[in-house]
Parts: C-alpha cells; structure tokens; sequence
C-alpha cells in the first residue's frame, strides 16, 4: 500500500487507519483495497481516516515510530491543522473521510442540525448517560452533513420521495391493509401528510405491522410477478436498473423484499415505501443535509461528513433505535436529492460542492499514459486516500513517498507543498481538506 523509500526530508505522513466491522459490511470490497485476505474473515464496513476520538487514524513515521493522529493534533495544533483551521474548530480535525463497503442495507437514519445535535449532546451529558452506553444518540455536539461518493453502482434511500407518486405506489401494490394509509397521504400529499403517515408507521406496534408488512411483501411479489420477473427478486447488477420494463414500480418492490429478507419483521420496511431509491454510477456523489431520511443499501462509496458520530436510527438494523429523536430531526419535504457529477477545477481534479465548511472532496484521476503531475498547495490540512494505481508525493528537498491502492497520506497544513506525480495508469486518488480551504 505504502512504502518510504527512506529517502531525507519526508515531508508528508502515512497513515494506518480503522476498520469498523458492523455486520452489515463486505468481506471483500475494503479487504481488496487494502490488499487483505479475500474474503475478510469478518465483515468490513467501514474504514475510517481521520481524528475521530472513537477511532482515531495512525501516523506512520519514516523511523518506524508511530503516533495517533488524535494526539498529534492536541499535541501541535498550530503545525498539523493549521491557525485558521485551530481558529474555528479548536484543535480538532473538522471532518472525518471513509470508505463504506455496504453489503447489506444500512439502518434508516438521520442526521442531526448544529442547533439539534449541540441541545441533544448537552441534553444526554446533563442525564449523565455514560458516553459509550448504546442508548447514547449524541456521542459530540456536532452535526454531521455527508457526502457519499460511489465507487461501484451504489444503492440507497434518501429523502421522501413526492408523495403523490407514492400515492401511485400504494395504489399499485393495491393492499386492502394499505388502503387507509393510502388515502390519507392522498388527502394531505405534502410535508404533514408525510409526517403523519411516517409517524403512524415507524410507531406501530407489533400486531399491527403483522397485519399490514407481510401483505405488502406479498404484493410486490404478485407485482413483480405481473410484469414478467422471475422469481430472484433480489436488485438486478451491472446498470439493469436502467432499462425499466413493465411496471414503474419494480425497483421499489425490489427494495421492499430485499430489507424485508435481510430485516424481517422490521417496520423500518414498510416506512421504506416512502423514501426515494436513488443508484449512482461510479463516481457520482450526494450530499446528504441535516433530517435526510436514509438508508444505504449495497455499493462500495467514499464519504466525507463533519467528524461526528451522530446518527438517528429508526430501523433497519440491531443497534439502538431512537424513534422519538429521530421525529424531532427529520425533515419531512420531498424531492430528490440532486446528483452531483463532479465540476473540473484543474486538469486532473475534479471537486464535488457543498454548502459545509467543515468538509470538501475532490478526485484526482490520471488516465493510462497521463502523467502531468499536481502540484498540492494548502495551509489547511488535508487526506489523500488512493483508490487506483499508485503516485508518488515529492517534496522540493528530494523527499518522496509513494502511495498505493489503499494507502493514504496526511499532509499537515504548515508542511511545504508537494507535488504529486502519477505512476503508470491509471490512478485516482481523493483528497480531503476542510470546506472552508482555499
Ligand atoms: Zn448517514
């Protein structure tokens, strides 16, 4: 992944960094990255570069010493982060980078604003709930706006979908046990029609979502079956999301019976119905704002958020489910959430925007036989994750280090710039660095 040459005046940092192993992971999409076993022995989720106190990055030194990154930054703000970096956020890296390997939908969740996640960390310290206690939502008291980055065709939930089109839906589905909750949204297709029918659903006890989930199940089955799908219900690969046959419908009753085998029972499921199903294409990303309903549900992705843990969860999953919180988070306006190509600011380099100022990400793409190096100048710090190929970082002492597949590098915001040449193609890498940089 990483390799000093031990050559003099190494001015940037290698860094070892955290795997989370929730079960939901692949066993072989960061596995590969990293260059692992294949298949991992256990789940891996995600992977985590950056100065999170839960699981804080390493810092690899060229005379074998290591440092955590978390420390380093309290020990000597003003070289790693940086003054105006230290000035607005104090002596903590801002954002937090990942790589998310989802093999299995994620839970549906939310994100906190600055306001909400300040009052609920405030609120939970106050009660004295121990900080890794699972019933903990606000581990810190910042929000966590997110953008996801595909790197494979990535599935996911996000934001309500327009409620006259899931209207459409439920007619479709033509449930007997649906019918009420279908013409209620009918008679108030807006933001509190959303709120009352999400509220009805994701509070319903037990017996009632026996009543209503497997006959739901059961009709996007028939659905399915109408329109001339065999029985592998699971998503189609390789992009034959694209190619709509038959019913408008078939990807939501894809979705439907996928969390359904992996959450049985789970009334996360049924409030799935009213969510948008949104693929993108290697490279596309989303940014995800605060009381975004979502869910993650299969792909390998780059994502960048503020370095919060905060999340809201109302289903689809084993850990703690706060449904009262999360009704006080989310927002329940409708649409879909734009999806962002990525704008070229330099000949190899293309950023996706944000409105956060704690984060930004761009991508550095070098085709096969390209090999116009960049020049990589900041005073804020900055993560340099490889995803393809490898490149080499060269100070103006002679100081080089290559980064590979998998490897990544942490420039501290008071060291010289680098330049960062290509090795043979292709090559991507992305880059963090806090919104606010210029
Ligand atoms: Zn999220």
């Amino acid at each position: 992944m990483n390799e000093y040459p031990g050559g003099k005046g190494v001015v940037v940092e290698l860094l070892r960094n955290a795997v989370r192993p929730y079960a939901w992971g692949s066993r072989t999409a960061i596995a590969e990255l990293l260059g692992g076993p294949v298949p991992a022995p256990h789940p891996q989720a995600e992977l985590w570069l950056g100065a999170h106190p839960a699981d804080s990055s390493v810092l690899l030194h060229a005379d074998g010493a290591q440092t955590s990154l978390l420390e380093a930054l309290h020990a000597d703000p003003d070289r790693h982060l940086g003054s105006r970096c230290a000035q607005r956020w104090g002596p903590r890296l801002p954002f937090l980078l990942k790589v998310l390997a989802a093999e299995e939908p994620l839970s549906l969740q939310a994100h906190p604003s600055a306001a909400q996640a300040a009052e609920g960390f405030a609120r939970e310290e106050a009660r004295g709930i121990p900080p890794d206690a699972p019933e903990r939502n606000y581990s810190d008291p910042s929000h966590k706006p997110e953008l996801i980055c595909a790197l494979t065709e990535l599935h996911a939930l996000a934001g309500f979908r327009d409620p006259l089109r899931t209207v459409e839906l439920l007619a479709a589905l033509d449930v007997p046990a649906l019918e009420p909750y279908r013409t209620m949204l009918a008679a108030e297709p807006n933001a509190d029609g959303l709120r009352t029918l999400f509220t009805t659903w994701i509070t319903m006890p037990e017996p009632a979502v026996k009543a209503v989930l497997p006959c739901t199940l059961d009709a996007c089955v028939a659905l399915l079956r109408r329109d001339g799908v065999c029985d592998d219900f699971r998503q189609p690969r390789d992009g034959d999301f694209r190619q709509p046959r038959g019913s408008d419908f078939r990807q939501e009753c894809r979705v439907l019976l996928e969390l359904a085998e992996t959450y049985p029972g789970d009334v996360g499921v049924l409030a799935a119905l009213l969510l948008n199903h949104v693929v993108l294409a290697s490279g596309d990303a989303m940014y995800l704002p605060a009381g975004n309903l979502h869910s993650y549900l299969r792909g390998t992705a780059v994502e960048i958020s503020a370095n919060s843990d905060n999340v809201l969860r109302g289903g689809l999953t084993a850990k703690h489910i706060d449904v009262p919180e999360l009704l006080r988070v989310l927002d329940f306006s409708h649409g879909e959430l734009p999806v962002q190509r990525g704008e070229r600011v330099g000949p190899q380099e293309t950023a996706y925007r944000t409105p956060a100022e704690e984060f930004q990400l761009t991508r550095l793409e070098w085709a096969d036989g390209e090999s116009t190096p960049v020049l990589l100048r900041s005073s804020w710090p900055q993560i340099l994750l490889c995803t393809r190929g490898s490149a080499e970082l060269r100070s103006r002492d002679g100081g080089r280090v290559t980064v590979r597949r998998g490897g990544s590098v942490w420039l501290a915001a008071a060291d010289p710039d680098v330049m960062m040449c290509p090795g043979a193609g292709p090559v991507q890498l992305f880059r963090a660095l806090p919104g606010l940089a210029d």
